[in-house]
């Protein structure tokens, strides 16, 4: 059942041909859309990638959404993008993670979109900052620009396991404390970054309630030119949009519940993935002081370490006794393993006559 009260956009990742965003728009027709989304000028992490159709592209997301009744968003990174969609009659756009995440890229926007009457969207930044996501929704309001809504598509990771962006949902949840009116709407695409969790996440945002959703949709998702790993088929988004379900205040309470459990179960993952890593490092030490003769405990080393770990634990508000405690039991495994390293390379314990 789909709530009238969200706002969804869908579309591709990019504008890649004429006839690519036309026949998504063709099997997305019929649908009450918010806007169709297709990205023209694409902020790739790397160049040599494919970079977006740029003014051709703006050309032919604007028939394909007169052809079928849409209204056409993409996003701006520069005031000639901008110019270049105004001039083309589109009344949306939005600004990416990337820019949001840059003071000067969200002004020059602001300035560029300063008198219009666009609506305008703002991703989170990449970072973790709600401040940064905040000030750049300030600079869309003091350009006089009415209609803002914020975008909550995840944070950057290095650890792409469960999410390719994590959602932090405190971060959005943050944003909404600060501007109570301001609309937000989840991209569960770009925080999973894999097609079959696009349902979950889009679930879990509507019990947060957010006020809608904007997916990536691509009639042949494994041929997309960017992002084919998270788009998910018009078909998909249909049964998507008809499997939401509302759930009551009571219900949404222990959704919350399970939501933020399952943010701790992220957590967790990563917290035995770290101490994995760092048990790694720890044996290759051991192999390496026991090959140059070097006592495994060193005195000097630990209570620097100790000191550091301490005061950053302080730093984030985590009590030092805890810190300590946590920090010792660490190292005492290292020491352990690094002792274990020992024994075996020098065949302690077995017979050295045999
Ligand atoms: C996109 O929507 O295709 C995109 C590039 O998004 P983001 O800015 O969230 O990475
Ligand atoms: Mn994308």
């Amino acid at each position: 059942m789909l709530d009238k009260h969200l706002k969804i956009i869908a579309g591709p990742c990019s504008v890649e041909t004429p006839d690519q965003v036309r026949h998504i728009a063709r099997e997305l027709s019929g649908l009450d859309l918010y806007a169709f989304r297709a990205g023209i000028w694409k902020p790739r992490t790397q160049p040599g990638a494919f970079e977006g159709a740029g003014l051709e592209g703006v050309k032919w997301l604007k028939e394909a959404c007169a052809e079928f009744g849409f209204s056409p968003i993409t996003e701006v990174a520069s005031s000639a993008h901008v110019e270049a969609v105004l001039k083309a009659g589109f009344s949306k756009v939005w600004i990416g993670a990337r820019s949001t995440s840059n003071p000067f890229s969200v002004q020059e926007l602001a300035d560029a979109l300063q008198g219009t009457a666009t609506t305008v969207l703002i991703k989170n930044p990449t970072n973790p900052d709600v401040k940064l996501w905040i000030g750049g929704i300030e600079r869309l309001y003091k350009a006089g620009i009415k209609e803002i809504i914020a975008v909550h598509r995840g944070f950057s990771t290095y650890d792409k396991q469960r999410y390719r962006n994590l959602p932090n949902w405190q971060l959005p949840i943050g944003l909404r404390q600060a501007f109570p009116k301001l609309e937000i709407l989840c991209d569960p695409s770009h925080i999973t970054g894999k097609a079959e969790n696009v349902p979950m996440v889009a679930q879990m945002a509507v019990d947060l309630k957010f006020d809608g959703l904007m997916v990536e949709v691509h009639t042949h998702p494994e041929n997309a030119w960017t992002d084919s790993l998270q788009q998910i088929t018009p078909s998909a988004l249909k049964n998507l949009l008809v499997g939401l379900k509302y759930r009551s205040r009571a219900e949404l309470d222990k959704e919350e519940l399970r939501g933020l459990r399952a943010e701790l179960s992220v957590l967790d993952e990563q917290l035995i993935r770290i101490l994995f890593k760092r048990m790694g490092i720890s044996e290759a030490i051991g192999h390496y002081k026991n090959e140059n003769h070097i006592a495994i405990f060193q005195t000097s080393q630990w209570e620097d370490s100790l000191k550091k770990f301490v005061n950053m634990a302080g730093e984030m508000d985590i009590s030092p006794e805890f810190a300590k405690e946590l920090f010792t039991l660490i190292h005492q495994e290292s020491i352990e393993t690094q002792s274990r390293i020992l024994s075996k390379e020098n065949d302690y314990g077995s017979d050295s006559t045999k």
